[in-house]
This record gives C-alpha cells, structure tokens and sequence, in this order.
C-alpha cells in the first residue's frame, strides 16, 4: 500500500478506533452498572421510568379534564389507583389541607413532604416514604363547593440512575487515553518505515556532502521512501563516477602540459644549441653555418607540427571541429590519397598499391579533409616505422555486414603486442629499440577522435617484425547529416577505440 493510502487509513483509525473504544467504554459501564446494583439492566430502568411517567402524565390528564365533582367521587379515585397500581404508583387527595383519599396511609409528616415537593419550583429529589422513594407529581384542584385541593401522583423510584458527570468524566477520560495512545502507535509505526530510513537519508547525503562518495544507501521503509533511497543511491554511483571522470580528466591534463613541456623541450634545446653553435663561430664555413641553419629550420618545422597537433587534437577533444560530410566513393578517394602521396613514398622506396574487395562501387559519407588527415597519419607512421627495402604499404578496402572496412597494412617493424592496446591514446609513443623516431604522439589518437566523428571505429592489427594493419571500420551510411557532426565525447579517457583485433 502506498504512503498516501497508509497516512489516510492511520488518520481515519486514529479518529475511529477512539470513538469505538469509547462507545465500547460507554455500553461496559451502563452494563456494569446494571449488574453490580442488582437491579436489572439499566435499560430496563429508562423503560420503567418512561412507563411511570407516560402512567403520571395520562392520569394528570384524566384529572384535569374531570369535573370539578368527579374527583370526590370514589369511583373516580378507585380508577386513579387503579391506573396507578400498573406501576406501584400511589395517589392521595387532599381538599382544604385535610386528606381527602389516599391509596396507601402514609403518615402526616410524609403527606407535608410530598406537598412540599409537589409544589417545589424545581425537583428536590425522590421523596422517601415507607421505605419507597417517591416521584411527586401535584395537580392543582378546585372543588366543587370551591375549596383548594390537590391531588399528588406519587410514582416510585427503584434506584437512582448513575450520575451524568462521572459517565461523561469516563467517556471523555476513554477517548482522550485511547487518542492518544492510538496517536502514539501510529507515530511508532510511521517513526519506523519512514523517519528512520529518511534520518538514515540524512545521515548519507550529509557524508556525500562532506565528499564521502563510498557511504551506500540501503533501500529501507514504505515503498516512495525505498524508491528515493534507489533513486538517491543511484545519484551517488553517477556522482562517484563523475568524480572519477574529473579526477581522470585532471590527471590526463597534468601528463598532457608534461608531454608538451617534454616534447617541445627537445627541439627547442637543438635549436638553442645550434644557435648559440652560429653565435660562437662554431660554424666557420659557410658550409657549417648552412647545415645548422638546416637544422634549426627542421627543428622549428617539428614544433610546429607539433603544435598544429596539439591544437588539433585539443579542439577535436572540446568538440569544436565541425564535420562537413559529402557522399564519396571510396575507391576514387583512395586512388586520390595515393595520388597525393605516391612521389614522396617512392622517394622513400615505399610502393604503395590499392586493393578493393567490394562487390561494387561504394560510396561514403565522409569529411574529405578530415579523412585525409587520418591517412596521412597513418601512412606518415607506415613511412616511419618502415625497415624493410623496397616498403610496401597496401590500401584494402572491404566490406562487412556493419560498413566498409579500410585497411592501411605496411609490412615495416610492427607494433609490440604490448603496446598495441595504447598505441591511440594521445602522447603513447612505443619505444621500439632503434626505431624511436621523431612525431607528437598524437597522430593516432588524432586519427581515432576523426574516425570516431564518423561514427567509424579504428584498431591495429601488428606482427612484429612482421608489419602493422591499421583498420578503419565505417558503417553504413557513415558520417551524413543525420549524424553528430562533432566528435563524440569519452575519446580521452578511454583510450583506443579498438582492441589487438
Ligand atoms: P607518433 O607521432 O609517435 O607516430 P602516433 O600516435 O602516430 O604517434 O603513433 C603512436 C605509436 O604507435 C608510435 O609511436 C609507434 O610506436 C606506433 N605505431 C603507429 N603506427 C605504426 C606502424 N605503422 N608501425 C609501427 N609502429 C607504429
């Protein structure tokens, strides 16, 4: 049962089981009291009473419409005792203050009494007379010769009733005492399934507060206070994690500011060295003077890289590069690729080649000069990493039931299989004893933030020394208006979009 059924069931108990108590309470008593006078019921005592008084009121009535004359006539008496005998009730008549009839003798002092009683403005109370308590009623007369008279109904009492203010005292006493303990049981239970699971509430959102994240919350009590605890727990969980992600984030911008520091520290050191190596007339020739000029020029060119990189890679992480998708066919935009970059392989001595497994011309939704950047990052670590002669880097494209797969396989140093799960995390660079080579380390987490931007994942697939297959899966329909075109969120934490494959 909910909370609101339960709270208006325990208001409506506690108004009712109080009024029943007390109407139980009420019914006891006037049995109780019944029973313990030895009377008889109390009930019977109000019919009796109202049997006496219906008896006094139709005999006043048949003595107020009698002629004057009749009440003196015996038979008219012998009438009013008669109807009074029903229930015990005697009559006496008194004309001129002497006693005309009485239906039983009672003696003078008794007849002052029931006089004085009958007359009384308001009722003193039974009058006692051979051992019978009596009700007075007086009727006021007028004989026939004139004179005053009276006729007095006398009406018995058994018993006095119970006082009215000790029945009202213990009916008030009974519904007050069992109000307040009905108030109390539903304040205990109420206490139990909700004020102690929402103190224990309390109690946890004051240590979250304090920055406790580990203190878990029991689901406890009614069923809406069991759900805010789920609901609360489940805030926790979200708050812990969002916590770690900021402690994660905080901890990638420290090694980042000193991997940058790191990196550009190194050129910046050789472009000072040689400089100084000018200043100092270490480079006497012409010839020496031009080669460091060489030098420092390729330096400066790798701190550039470097930075536009970095600068890449950071806006791709704040999702501020805009993706600007067109329908391409994918074997035409390869052979472009390779266009583009087929003079400087071969200078090189790499040989690079197209493979298409498709069934039929396919056409992708991709970023043109996006996807460009990732294939010449890819291709770049191809030419790095390259220590066979001649090289050989082989385009494969493919399809799957997902997408289209591209594949940019070389057959240079290969990755160690170690390495392979961090080669896309920004900053990783392996160190492949004598292959150390130049570059930010950001070139395949730059590749995987674009492949993840069209919706595509990226993973490596390496034998070392055998050589290294970087994939790039697209799925149908990839890119597109439809889609996000900005890179999507949680590249930086997580590491490499894909596995070992
Ligand atoms: P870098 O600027 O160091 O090349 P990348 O992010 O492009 O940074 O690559 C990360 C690391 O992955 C490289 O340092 C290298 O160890 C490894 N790697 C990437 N591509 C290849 C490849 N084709 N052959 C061998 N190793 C590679």
């Amino acid at each position: 049962m909910n909370l609101k059924w339960r709270l208006s069931l325990a208001n409506t108990l506690a108004v009712l089981v109080p009024v029943g108590l007390t109407v139980l309470v009420a019914l006891a008593y006037l049995f109780l009291y019944g029973q313990l006078s030895g009377l008889g019921g109390l009930w019977s005592d109000y019919q009796k009473m109202a049997e006496v008084h219906s008896v006094v009121l139709s005999s006043e009535k048949s003595i107020l419409e009698a002629t004057p004359g009749a009440v003196e006539k015996a038979a008219f008496q012998q009438r009013l005792r008669d109807d009074l005998a029903g229930i015990q009730g005697e009559v006496v008549i008194i004309k001129n203050g002497k006693l005309l009839f009485s239906s039983r003798s009672f003696s003078k002092i008794a007849i002052a009494k029931f006089l004085e009683e009958g007359k009384a403005s308001s009722a003193a109370g039974p009058v006692e007379a051979g051992g019978t308590d009596y009700v007075v009623r007086e009727v006021d007369l007028r004989f026939k010769d004139g004179s005053q008279g009276y006729v007095l109904l006398l009406a018995p009492v058994t018993r006095s009733l119970p006082a009215l203010g000790e029945f009202l005292f213990l009916l008030g006493a009974s519904f007050v005492l069992s109000f307040l303990a009905m108030n109390f049981w539903v304040s205990v239970r109420f206490s139990r399934s909700i004020l102690s699971p929402l103190s224990n509430l309390r109690q946890a959102a004051a240590e979250i507060s304090r920055g406790n994240l580990d203190c878990q919350i029991a689901e406890e009590g009614d069923e809406e206070i069991r759900a805010l605890c789920r609901d609360l727990e489940r805030m926790r969980i979200k708050l812990k994690d969002s916590v770690h992600i900021q402690m994660q984030y905080e901890d990638n911008r420290k090694m980042l500011i000193s991997s940058i520091s790191h990196d550009l520290q190194t050129p910046v050191t050789s472009i000072k060295g040689y400089v100084e190596g000018i200043l100092d007339g270490v480079a006497n020739t012409p010839e020496k003077e031009r080669k460091y000029l060489q030098t420092i020029h390729v330096k400066a060119e790798q701190i550039d890289q470097m930075i536009e990189d970095l600068l890449l890679y950071a806006k791709l992480d704040l999702h501020q590069v805009p993706f600007n998708f067109e329908k391409t066919d994918a074997e035409d935009y390869l052979r472009d690729c390779i266009e583009e970059n087929e003079a400087e392989l071969a200078r090189r001595q790499i040989e690079i080649t197209l493979r298409t497994d498709l069934p039929q011309r396919r056409e992708l939704l991709l970023d043109r000069e996006r996807m460009k950047r990732v294939l010449v990052n890819i291709l770049d670590n191809a030419c790095k990493y390259m220590n066979k002669t001649p090289g050989k880097i082989t385009l494969i494209l493919r399809e799957t039931p997902a997408g289209t797969i591209v594949e940019v396989r070389d057959n240079g140093a290969g990755i160690p299989a170690q390495d392979l799960p961090r080669i896309f995390d920004r900053f990783f660079r392996s160190d492949l004893v004598g292959l150390r080579k130049n570059g930010s380390g950001l070139g395949l987490a730059i590749a995987k933030q674009i492949v993840e931007g069209h919706g595509g994942r990226i993973w490596a697939v390496s034998g070392e020394g055998v050589g290294t297959s970087i994939m790039i899966s697209l799925p149908k329909g990839a890119g597109g208006a439809d889609r996000a075109v900005l890179a999507p969120k949680g590249s930086e934490v997580r590491g490499g979009s894909g596995g070992s494959g």
